[in-house]
């Protein structure tokens, strides 16, 4: 009996490095969703600026159409003006022609506080895109990153499975069933100390008749309270450091 468990605490050293290595990678994800979460939300303010700066654009080219025309007309209206015979046309125009002239200056003031706004937008949206450039960048490197040591974790791991397969070689089948089942329920711990009287994995008094069998070695007792497999240790201290909760 002292065989198995000298066997089971050498695969249970190999299950905690398989563990750690499990954990580990479990964290991936949350390396990288920080990223995409930003870069997400940086996408959306910098299409939803864009599309103002595209429609403040769309009406500035309008502004200067209507510039363009006015200009037109005003300069046509300018030319009529010297064939004109009567003093009553020739005042009617000039009215109209003053007219045109205030429309084109106010034409040219809309236009320019469009102009002005699209600056003001160009310049947001210059921010968003530089921090969603950081970001992405960012990113990048994070994922190439975590597909390095993704890689090293993966050979790691390779080489302790090959480990626990010649571990468990020679343990009885039912024994290994035993630890396999309450280690994956007892936070990956399935065969704990004996010492004190006590559960080194939970704490809990062992029954004096358990801890007398477990002294002689003769029989696998597993704890009452947590159920792992106990391994009685010479050694009754108090407050063991190495305890394992
Ligand atoms: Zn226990």
């Amino acid at each position: 009996m002292q065989e198995v468990l000298r066997k089971l605490e050498q695969v249970q050293e190999i299950d905690i490095q398989i563990n750690a290595i499990m954990v580990k990678k479990a964290e991936f994800p949350r390396r990288l969703i920080g990223y995409q979460t930003e870069i997400q939300s940086l996408s959306t303010k910098f299409n939803d600026k864009k599309k103002i700066v595209d429609e403040l654009e769309k009406g500035k080219r309008q502004q200067l159409g209507a510039l363009e025309l006015n200009e037109e007309r005003t300069k046509r209206s300018q030319e009529k003006l010297e064939q004109i015979k009567t003093n009553q046309e020739f005042q009617a125009l000039q009215k109209e022609i003053e007219s045109l002239k205030k429309n084109s200056t106010v034409i040219q003031e809309n236009a320019k506080k469009v102009g002005d706004e699209v600056e003001k937008h160009k310049k947001e949206l210059d921010v968003f895109e530089a921090a969603l450039n950081d970001n992405k960048s960012k990113l990048e490197t994070e994922t190439a990153k975590v597909a390095e040591e993704s890689k090293s974790f993966d050979s790691e791991l390779k080489r302790l499975t090959g480990l626990r397969a010649s571990a468990v070689d020679g343990i009885d089948k039912r024994h290994l069933n035993m630890y396999d089942k309450v280690r994956q329920t007892r936070t990956g711990v399935g065969i704990v100390a004996a010492a004190g009287g006590s559960c080194k994995g939970c704490n809990m008094r062992i029954p004096p008749q358990i801890y007398n069998d477990l002294q002689r070695g003769s029989e696998l007792h597993t704890c009452p309270s947590c159920r792992r497999i106990l391994v009685y240790k010479d050694a009754p201290r108090v407050n063991d450091p190495n305890a394992v909760v």
